[in-house]
């Protein structure tokens, strides 16, 4: 592919790409493929010479769309949403056409410096404290990790290698090996966080404890506050906790105010995951949800979830760098330069070496919607979500399960697990929308995310429609 076949083919993706968003809804939203389709349809090798483009485009259709879970399908309800918006995708190409590597501010300095003011933008945006930013002087600043799973796992890290330099400042006679240390050392985050939370302690090798939540799946100061004298008091060492805002099964809130206050006295890193619920505190009217962070030593959330910015984008912030950047710091001569320090070489502050331009996204993203379109968007899905928990309120075979706060509707049938195992199957069986379930203390519930660009109220109608039919077909089958 030449640049005049380049222009020609591009443009022709483009319209692809547009028809495909514009027009999913007649696609249906779960594919009918079984495990292994791909292997009938294509070679079994490589081909020798290269083929035309005509035979390349023809196989999307052919190949691809079949196997494709639509997930900016108004009639996608699983999960939690991953964003896509035409700035993103278009700041993308642009990304992918410089196709620098940003692990220093030399190997690309654009590269590095968007990334520093636009993720001070994001965090004033937050209104997160002055200490997160780095405009401000001190050691903050944030950095785009590719997910949350990620940023868990470095904070994790860093407060890890902070505890076992203390230990070792604190007991310099003991000659302790860093494993025997680490062997000592536990961290906090409730039943109801992120798997990944939980391995981010396999991978760092700190035991990780699953504290209980409240009745309203919070998980709150004095349980954490008991679990770390009880540690404290078998000779263990507390170092690091996990708080969720917006947790992935029913979008609850830990009392971060209560954790970080606990943190504080402790002398404990807290990371805030807020994965998905982090957009919505861009709004006023959500931003007390984040009341505690304060306390926190880095926060994290995904604009690549509900902020407009494709995947991958995931916006962390630290207070003091230094404590991150130097948990990871090797220094091999190529990539040293000579401006070292004054920037940061995010090569420091993550796991990978490599990094590509996922500043632009965000940048092009928040300049294109502003702060208020992107609020608007942000109440739109959530007023969706009410939409639709009060037309489950009409029927009373259903209950709501967990406190609507954001785009997430927990609800469930009256009756047993099994019941609603079954109807959840029939529903995603039936095909006309996609859900998937989730279990908190025991019970078993479905869960409707507002998920896609394009929904609209006709689509909650149209969801709840195809719920209460699937419901009575499954009711009947009981009887
Ligand atoms: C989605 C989610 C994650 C995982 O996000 P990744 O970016 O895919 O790692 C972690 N925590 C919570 C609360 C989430 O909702």
């Amino acid at each position: 592919m030449d640049a005049e076949e380049f222009r020609r083919r591009g443009k022709e993706m483009i319209d692809y790409v547009a028809d495909y968003l514009e027009n999913i809804r007649d696609r249906r939203v779960f594919p009918e493929v079984q495990p292994g389709y791909i292997r009938d349809l294509i070679p079994d090798h490589a081909p020798e010479s290269g083929e035309r483009w005509e035979d390349v485009f023809k196989d999307i259709e052919r190949v691809i769309m079949p196997g494709v879970t639509h997930w900016h399908s108004p009639q996608f309800h699983a999960y939690y949403p991953t964003a896509n918006s035409y700035p993103a995708i278009v700041a993308d190409i642009l990304s992918d056409s410089i196709g620098c590597i940003g692990f220093t501010w030399a190997s690309s300095p654009a590269c590095t410096e968007l990334e520093v003011v636009v993720l001070d933008w994001l965090g004033k945006m937050l209104n997160l404290p002055e200490e997160f930013l780095s405009g401000s002087g001190g050691g903050g600043g944030g950095v785009i990790q590719s997910t949350a799973s990620e940023a868990t796992l470095v904070a994790l890290l860093s407060a890890r290698a902070r505890e076992i330099f203390n230990y070792k400042k604190k007991h310099p006679d003991q000659h302790l090996e860093d494993g025997e240390i680490m062997a000592k050392f536990v961290a906090y985050c409730s039943d109801q966080s992120h798997s990944s939370v939980e391995r981010a302690g396999l991978i760092a090798s700190v035991k990780m404890r699953h504290l209980s939540t409240d009745g309203e799946h919070s998980l709150r100061g004095h349980t954490l506050q008991e679990a770390v004298s009880k540690d404290r008091a078998q000779g263990l060492i507390p170092v690091f906790v996990c708080a969720t805002l917006g947790t992935t099964n029913s979008c609850a809130f830990d009392n971060t105010l209560e954790l970080g206050t606990v943190c504080e006295k402790e002398g404990l890193w807290m990371h805030i995951d807020a994965a998905y619920a982090g957009s919505a505190f861009i709004c006023p009217e959500f931003r007390p949800l984040l009341d505690g962070v304060q306390f926190a030593e880095s926060f994290n959330f995904n604009p690549h979830k509900w902020l407009n910015v494709n995947f991958d984008c995931s916006a962390m912030w630290v207070k003091n760098s230094d404590l991150i950047s130097e948990a990871f710091n090797v220094d091999p001569l190529y990539l040293k330069h000579e401006n070292q320090g004054k920037m940061p070489d995010y090569r420091h502050w993550h796991i990978p070496l490599g990094r590509r331009f996922r500043s632009l996204k965000l940048w092009f993203v928040l300049r294109m919607y502003g702060h208020k379109g992107l609020q608007e968007y942000i109440r739109k899905d959530v007023k969706l979500a009410h939409e639709f928990e009060d037309l489950v309120g009409t029927d009373d075979r259903f209950e709501i399960f967990a406190k609507v706060v954001m785009g997430l509707v927990c609800f469930r049938l009256k009756k047993s697990n099994e019941v609603n195992e079954r109807l959840l199957k029939a529903i995603n069986t039936d095909g006309r929308i996609h859900m998937v379930p989730s279990k908190v203390k025991d019970t078993y519930f479905l869960r409707l995310a507002v998920c896609a660009s394009r929904t609209n109220s006709d689509d909650m109608k149209f969801a709840w429609k195809v719920i209460q039919e699937v419901t009575s077909k499954v009711l009947n089958e009981e009887k």
